[in-house]
């Protein structure tokens, strides 16, 4: 959907990426739209604001986020008959981890137009700098923060052949890729951090090795993880695992045996510990 640059804004809904960190990363085109929307949806209106300024316009904007936008929607959808009402989020592309999928499907069901201004994605950015393979990938968003959740998302996509994209926070960074070397096994990974800013970074690594490196020193700004997917090795057979966990609970109490043979594997060390107490229990 291509207009000249200063006409009147075609009604309907504009999704419109927004930086993750630079500020001149915005499009010449996400930055016309703004200049023109007759309205925007916004997370937070003082993070768009920013960007409006730096642009040199305003605005009226709207909030929209995951506390308002059931009783707000039905109103957005309604002036996008008349109106260019354009959606961003504080950063990235909005619908990423952040709101907006219900208006998109509302506004295509009464029958608005609806275009994309495509732009800056976190979990895109990261998969670039990775250096793993991205024929395939998979985007989880952020795991849930509880332990027993957090390893029943990972256990759910550990049979996943593809590139795994996560978002997490630096308080919680190693935690998480602890859980992930215990769910996935160890595999090679990347944590991506402060893409396009002043202090980006991309750290790559097996799950472990980074778990370690973050244990106690979580980071500060915004992060992305990206796992590589399963090795291509064949499944050692289920006699050699058990061989191995055996002498390795001989020298060794049953979570350390299991975290060696996972090393030693690949295979999920939630999985070998479960074998391990199976063992142990004369299984
Ligand atoms: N919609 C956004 C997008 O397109 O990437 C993502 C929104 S989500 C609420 C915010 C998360 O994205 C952060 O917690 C972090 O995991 C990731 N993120 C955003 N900006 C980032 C940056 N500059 N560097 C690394 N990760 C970033």
């Amino acid at each position: 959907m291509q207009q000249p640059p200063d006409e009147a804004l075609t009604p309907g809904l504009y999704i419109v990426a927004t930086p993750i960190g630079n500020l001149s990363d915005l499009s010449p085109r996400a930055a016309s739209v703004l200049a023109r929307a007759d309205l925007i949806a916004v997370e937070d209106s003082r993070v768009t604001a920013k960007l409006l300024q730096r642009i040199g316009t305003k605005r009226p904007m709207t909030p929209y986020h995951d506390h308002n936008a059931d009783q707000v929607r039905p109103g957005l959808i309604d002036r996008m008959g008349s109106e260019a009402i354009a959606l961003v989020s504080d950063a990235g592309t909005p619908l990423i981890s952040d709101p907006g999928f219900k208006l998109v499907r509302d506004a295509r069901a009464a029958g608005h137009m609806v275009t994309t201004i495509p732009g800056p994605c976190a979990a895109i950015a990261a998969l670039t700098l990775a250096g793993l393979p991205t024929d395939r990938f998979f985007f989880l968003g952020f795991l849930p923060s509880k332990e027993k959740a957090r390893a029943d998302a990972i256990a759910e996509v550990a049979g996943v052949r593809a590139t795994l994209i996560l978002y997490e926070s630096g308080p919680r960074l190693g935690a998480a890729l602890a859980a992930l070397a215990d769910g996935l096994g160890d595999r090679e990974a990347a944590v991506a951090r402060e893409i396009s800013k002043a202090f980006e970074e991309c750290v790559t690594g097996t799950l472990s090795t980074l778990a370690d490196r973050y244990a106690d020193a979580p980071p500060k700004g915004e992060i992305v993880i990206v796992v590589g997917p399963p090795g291509e090795a064949p499944a050692p057979e289920a006699g050699d695992v058990d061989a191995a966990l055996i002498d390795a609970m001989a020298r060794l109490p049953v979570a350390k045996a299991a975290g060696e043979v996972a090393r030693a594997t690949g295979l999920p060390r939630r999985e070998l510990y479960a074998r391990a107490m199976e063992l142990k229990d004369g299984g």
